[in-house]
């Protein structure tokens, strides 16, 4: 039988058509965001996973139209990688990051680390690294104040430039976590040759782990390997009891999820350090 006849050839064409004007429109509605202040960090704390206690935290993009609902980073970061928009993007990022820890250092609000994503495409461009020690000296900032987050796939992909940028930064004290880590299409020798600090499993194994074993092994294993190259071992997307008892066997070092807190605005996390009763 004819599985696309022909009414339904036009309707996959016409689908397809709908598809590439939508996110066209989205790119530039995100190009105006960029110029209309409708864009802005919000910050998920990473804990301790012995005491709780708040170490660093994440800064995740978020876009809220003046018109129109919220669009996610999952939907719009892939588009504008695609569409070089991600270069003006990612550079907001590191100002407003920079810009806000400054600011907290100034209020007395401390927030030891705050790290920020920095997708592939970013480091296509060769300034990049440059650009973002620059942006740290101009707010006053020691390296180690602000951290940044790879995929694996970034990696394999860098080429020598990157790699002696990458390298430079991490020499500075600037710290590295490969983010997502389990879910690339990689081997593991890469670890070898990169500049990293920290690991953080992706939070599909941290999902599945209480339920099934295989997501245990691999995150078991994650820890050991990542333990044994000196770095920091991070679980994200963490919202249970149980699976953060799993974690704490483990011996992961830190903790990000729901369990704990959610993405917030700047404001909800001074309020949450600052409100602090300290000893
Ligand atoms: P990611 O870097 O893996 O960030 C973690 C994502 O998991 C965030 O989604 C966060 O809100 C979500 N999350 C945190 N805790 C939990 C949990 O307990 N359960 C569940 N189900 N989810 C949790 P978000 O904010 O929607 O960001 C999605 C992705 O968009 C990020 O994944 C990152 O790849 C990308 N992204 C976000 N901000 C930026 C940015 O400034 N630059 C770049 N290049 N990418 C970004
Ligand atoms: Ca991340
Ligand atoms: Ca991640
Ligand atoms: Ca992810």
């Amino acid at each position: 039988a004819k599985l696309a006849g022909r009414g339904g050839l036009q309707f996959f064409h016409q689908r397809l058509h709908d598809e590439l004007v939508y996110q066209l429109d989205l790119m530039e509605r995100l190009e105006k965001a960029l110029d209309r202040d409708e864009l802005s960090l919000w910050y998920q704390p990473q804990v301790s996973a012995v005491s709780g206690r708040i170490e660093n935290v994440e800064a995740l993009l978020r876009w809220l139209p003046a018109e129109g609902a919220a669009v996610s980073p999952a939907e719009f970061i892939p588009l504008a990688e695609q569409s070089g928009l991600i270069h003006r993007l990612g550079d907001w990022v590191v100002e407003e990051a920079c810009r806000q820890q400054a600011a907290w250092r100034a209020a007395g609000c401390l927030v030891s680390r705050i790290d920020i994503n920095v997708s592939g495409s970013q480091l296509t461009r060769p300034d990049i690294l440059e650009r973002f020690e620059a942006c740290l000296q101009a707010h006053g900032l020691a390296p180690g104040d602000i951290g940044i987050e790879l995929t694996e796939n970034v990696l394999i992909d860098a080429d020598h430039q990157i790699l002696e940028g990458l390298r430079r930064l991490y020499h500075r004290g600037v710290r590295i976590a490969i983010d997502d880590f389990g879910t690339g299409y990689s081997s593991l020798s890469y670890l070898k040759h990169f500049p990293l600090t920290a690991l953080k499993i992706d939070r599909t194994f941290v999902h599945d782990a209480p339920k099934q074993p295989e997501d245990r092994a691999i995150m078991e294993a994650a820890v050991f390997i990542g333990h044994r190259l000196g770095l920091e071992v991070v679980a994200e997307g963490v919202e249970t009891a149980e699976q953060l008892t799993l974690i704490r066997e483990m011996h992961c070092d830190l903790v990000q999820g729901y369990y704990f807190y959610r993405p917030m605005p700047a404001p909800d996390i001074e309020r949450l350090l600052l409100g602090r009763v300290t000893a």
